[in-house]
């Protein structure tokens, strides 16, 4: 429909969540019309980022270095591990300023229909972490959807046995929903009031 390299724009805005066709088109249309420099700058970011964004060796958060920011601040305690299904779950809990300890990414949830088990998840890692580190809780931080109630259940039977208390964020947040539909308040109320598992 359009020339060439502006439909290839448009198609690969299209792919991304939350952008329809004719939001695709509206994007593209700007991005000619704005200062070469601004439109450049969009694309080094997303090159950039990915190529300098890569996940924490301890704790899989996203970050530019070996370890991510939280894994490095001494001031975090290391006795508390909460965990989390995606990365981008982890500023939602920090904007409620309610938890000092360190995180883990699972990178995901167990979703059987999906065919997705505790081995395509970090839990192996989250094992070793919790014996090296001498965690002696774990909040489970798993959204409040089946498949994160399971993973929650899951950890809980699993880590038990280590002597781990395991909790999990207290009811109030929206059912069936993403952790991060929940406003920081209600969030941190759940985490504050978090019961064991
Ligand atoms: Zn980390």
């Amino acid at each position: 429909m359009f020339e060439a390299p502006i439909q290839r724009l448009i198609d690969e805005l299209a792919r991304l969540p939350g952008i329809g066709r004719k939001s695709a088109q509206r994007l593209a249309f700007h991005l000619l019309h704005v200062e070469e420099a601004d439109a450049l700058r969009l694309g080094e970011a997303i090159v950039a980022m990915r190529h300098e964004v890569r996940l924490c060796v301890r704790c899989y958060n996203v970050t530019a270095e070996e370890q991510c920011s939280i894994c490095r601040d001494p001031r975090r305690d290391p006795t508390v591990i909460c965990v989390v299904e995606r990365a981008q779950d982890i500023p939602v809990l920090e904007r409620t300023q309610e938890f000092a300890g360190r995180y883990h990414v699972l990178g995901g949830a167990i979703s059987p229909i999906e065919g997705i088990g505790p081995d395509q998840l970090h839990v192996k890692e989250l094992v070793a972490r919790i014996e090296a580190e001498g965690a002696a809780e774990v909040i489970a931080a798993t959204n409040p959807t089946v498949e994160g109630d399971t993973t929650a259940l899951y950890l809980a039977r699993l880590l038990k046995p280590l002597g781990v208390r395991v909790t999990r964020l207290a009811s109030g947040l929206p059912v069936g929903g993403d952790l991060d539909y929940a406003d920081e308040i209600t969030l941190g109320r759940a985490l504050a009031g978090r019961k064991e598992l």
